[in-house]
């Protein structure tokens, strides 16, 4: 939308984040750093592919098509209306499916923020070092982060006659590359767990349409997607196959 990405560009600098208002939360959000996991990826070790690339898990879906439609500006509706209700949505289902697979995204299976077998992804501290945290750390500065955005009339405005910040586009910019980081590590760390509770259909329509969603408002940058070549997110590929299938665009 050139309307709204203009406005993106003509803004200066974004909103810093408010900051968690738990103290164990007081951290800065965090940024594109993106680390590898310790040794490089040795080019003779071909690991078994992801389940949510086979057969048949990534054609399940609710939503039969392309997604191009559902995020079509609806007529009469103003388009920082339209993103930010996109967003809260976005957040609120995925929240709740982070609610179900919670018990298994602990501090002793996840680690790492990992998005991929070389991407762990990592938090700017206090003291602006780039730092690996626990995935359910990590996913619960985004997501007390999100909310408290959420929360701020002043970020996201709900009563009538009150305007959009200047710094609305890039504030969900960095929204939606962090919620991007949430669905990335859930596909890369607890995929099984989405099958058992035959969830696939319903969490790969909510991914499809949070990808279409972003790429059509320009708030997904395609290098956040698919990562680095050493350090590829583990949806990169998911996202280069619905788009073979004719499902998303580019
Ligand atoms: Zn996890």
């Amino acid at each position: 939308m050139s309307f709204f990405n203009s406005l993106g560009r003509s803004m200066t600098r974004g909103q810093r984040p408010k900051r968690s208002p738990t103290p164990t939360s007081a951290t800065f959000p965090p940024t594109d750093t993106v680390s590898q996991n310790g040794a490089p990826p040795s080019p003779t070790v071909t690991a078994p592919k992801p389940l949510y690339l086979c057969s048949p898990f990534v054609e399940a879906a609710l939503v039969k098509g392309n997604f191009k439609t559902i995020v079509m500006l609806p007529k009469y509706v103003d388009i920082m209306e339209w993103v930010a209700v996109n967003i809260f949505d976005f957040y609120t289902h995925l929240n709740e499916f982070y609610g179900v697979i919670t018990e298994c995204c602990t501090q002793q299976n996840c680690p790492t923020m990992s998005a991929g077998l070389t991407l762990n992804y990592t938090w700017i501290n206090q003291d602006r070092k780039s730092v690996h945290l626990p995935a359910p750390t990590y996913i619960d500065y985004v997501m007390t982060w999100v909310q408290n955005l959420l929360d701020d009339e002043n970020s996201f405005p709900t009563k009538s006659g009150q305007e959009f910040s200047p710094s609305f586009p890039s504030t969900v910019k960095h929204v939606y590359r962090q919620l991007l980081r949430v669905f990335a590590h859930i596909y890369h760390a607890h995929y099984t767990h989405l099958l058992h509770l035959r969830s696939e259909p319903h969490f790969n329509s909510l991914f499809a349409h949070f990808l279409a969603f972003g790429r059509e408002y320009e708030l997904l940058e395609v290098k956040d997607v698919k990562g680095s070549a050493s350090a590829p997110v583990g949806v990169g590929l998911l996202w280069e196959k619905w788009k073979d299938m004719g499902l998303l665009e580019g």
